[in-house]
């Protein structure tokens, strides 16, 4: 291939590609390629701190690859997929580990492979003291707000009467709060070590999930604050990103084997949480409402919830699909209030309270938070006068609460639609069937779990394009959404499908005894029958980012 054919080609691939196809090579030159309209001395102060930073990682692995491919796609995600144009910035991104694993090299005045103890990682984290001088080593070379970035994302030397991987977060979350150009670093890291994890196994495997999974929600608070220096567009692509290592975390974990459900409550959940809400916290007087959050509330600030409901009622709780909203009273008996909206994310849950204190629950399953609970975990409550409250209970922090929802984006109910309808809505175009059936301006209601259940059900390979289903499958497939809906509604929850717990490595098909295969279908981890729904299948495990990434269309 031509020179310039290659570089237009590196251009367009993505960086997991890039890097199996033409390895470290090919990632330094799509990074060269990213930079070549920069200025001059922006250019070279890049290039030595990547010439620093290869040198200083010269023994270091990451897994099976050189470590400095791992730098060069957090920078090259930064430059290219973010949009930042920043030398100070991307030269940070490229030292980044530098001074937590190779401290005492980078303050000898050292950086040379030879010096290095050998291997990578926490065993070779110096002392406080090394670190404090690598970086000012690094502000010498490379400036002071560059070692200060540096800083930032570098862990401290663990203390060792407390657990590690506890100390990793705070330290995480501590740092970036203040310093706004860190979490585009960090988020570029996160999102390189998050699909890093597809490719480790065995007990290794479930450790990182357990280190990385409690970040998710610090990291997508952080990304979504105002002062992120990021385009709107592109936070909401790493937020959507920070949603698929959640589920990716979760499914490694084993949560599904466990019985617990995974991603984002389903639509037999939700209809287990509009009916509380319908049933037991209508036409109570609000006078209190704590919307302090405003991650959840977002894009609201503190008090504009608490001065648009207080002094109403809920008049009415509906649902469509996964989302669910509550009309309010005017405030003279006359006028309509405002829609409240509310979203339960990937574990919510609506507690009400009576006025004599007694609680029940709805929404997703209770289990998966049986620990202590602790109060900053009810994300958003109504206070009734009464004495009762409602509280949107969210550990995971996923959950969204908004006023005047925009519902015209939502596609008819799935538990309602008709035979005809499903099927003029499911076969048009070309993409992956199940992507269509998570496709919520569509149809709204179908989740991850309920589209693997229903295609199983109705022996429909996942990834078959929409317009090569027949209209016997199509049909085939609207009855198995239909009675998988009614059947999660009466089990109490998406998590008790047939196929549910072989949604795991090793299991075999409830039905057939054949081995269930796992890839990504439409962005989503998804389960599939080798024998009943093998043609179309895409190829298993890491082909997530080569599907289109569907955007999950959530109402909020
Ligand atoms: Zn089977």
């Amino acid at each position: 291939m031509e020179g310039d054919d290659r570089e237009r080609l590196l251009a367009t691939m993505p960086l997991h590609a890039i890097t199996s196809t033409y390895g470290e090579a090919g990632l330094r030159d799509r990074f060269a390629f990213e930079i070549a309209s920069w200025a001059e001395a922006d250019r070279r102060r890049m290039q030595r701190a990547l010439d620093r930073a290869a040198r200083l990682h010269a023994d270091d692995r990451r897994d099976r690859e050189p470590y400095v491919n791992h730098l060069l796609r957090v920078a090259i995600r930064i430059i290219s997929y973010y949009g930042v144009h920043d030398a100070e910035v991307i030269c940070a991104a490229l030292l980044h580990d530098a001074v937590e694993d190779h401290a005492a090299d980078l303050a000898a005045g050292g950086g040379g492979a030879d010096l290095a103890a050998g291997g990578g990682g926490a065993e070779l984290t110096g002392g406080r003291a090394d670190q404090q001088a690598a970086l000012a080593v690094l502000a010498a070379e490379f400036g002071p707000r560059v070692a200060e970035l540096v800083g930032v994302v570098t862990n401290p030397p663990y203390a060792r009467d407390r657990d590690e991987d506890e100390q990793y977060r705070e330290h995480v979350a501590d740092g970036l709060r203040d310093n706004p150009w860190a979490r585009v670093i960090k988020a570029s890291d996160f999102t390189d070590n998050g699909v890093g994890l597809i490719h480790t196994t065995g007990p290794r495997l479930h450790r990182l999930a357990g280190k990385y999974a409690p970040l998710v929600p610090v990291l997508a608070d952080l990304i979504a604050r105002p002062d992120t220096p990021l385009d709107a567009a592109v936070k909401e692509h790493i937020l959507a990103q920070l949603d698929r290592a959640a589920e990716r975390f979760a499914a490694v974990r084993g949560d599904a084997a466990r019985g617990r459900s995974l991603g984002m409550p389903e639509l037999p959940e939700v209809e287990t949480a509009r009916r509380l809400i319908a049933d037991l916290a209508l036409g109570r007087r609000i006078t209190g409402v704590d919307d302090a959050d405003t991650f959840v509330c977002r894009p609201h600030s503190p008090g504009e919830l608490r001065a648009a409901l207080t002094g109403r009622t809920l008049t009415a709780a509906h649902r469509r699909g996964k989302t669910m909203w509550c009309e309010t009273s005017g405030l003279d008996g006359s006028d309509l209030g405002p829609i409240l909206g509310i979203h339960l994310g990937m574990s919510g849950r609506i507690v009400v309270t009576a006025p004599d204190g007694w609680v029940a629950e709805g929404g997703d399953p209770p289990g998966r938070d049986a620990e202590p609970r602790k109060a900053e975990w009810d994300r958003f409550t109504l206070e009734f006068a009464d004495g009762g409250r409602l509280a949107l209970f969210d550990k995971r922090r996923l959950g969204r609460i908004v006023l005047n929802p925009d519902l015209d984006r939502l596609g008819p109910d799935a538990a309602e639609v008709t035979t005809a309808e499903f099927r003029a809505l499911i076969t048009t175009g070309t993409i992956a069937v199940k992507a269509r059936l998570l496709d919520q301006s569509k149809i709204a209601g179908v989740g991850n779990l309920l589209a693997d259940e229903a295609l199983w059900q109705a022996k429909v390979p996942p990834a078959t394009p929409v317009s090569r289903l027949q209209r016997k499958d199509a049909d085939r497939l609207y009855r198995a959404v239909r009675s998988v809906l009614a059947s999660a509604a009466a089990k109490g929850g998406a998590h008790t499908g047939d196929v549910i717990a072989a949604r795991r490595p090793g299991a075999s098909c409830p039905r057939c005894g054949a081995e269930m295969v796992h890839g990504t279908v439409g962005g989503r981890s998804t389960w599939w029958c080798s024998r009943e729904q093998a043609a179309w299948s895409p190829a298993p495990a890491d082909s997530a980012s080569r599907q289109p990434a569907a955007r999950r269309k959530g109402i909020f």
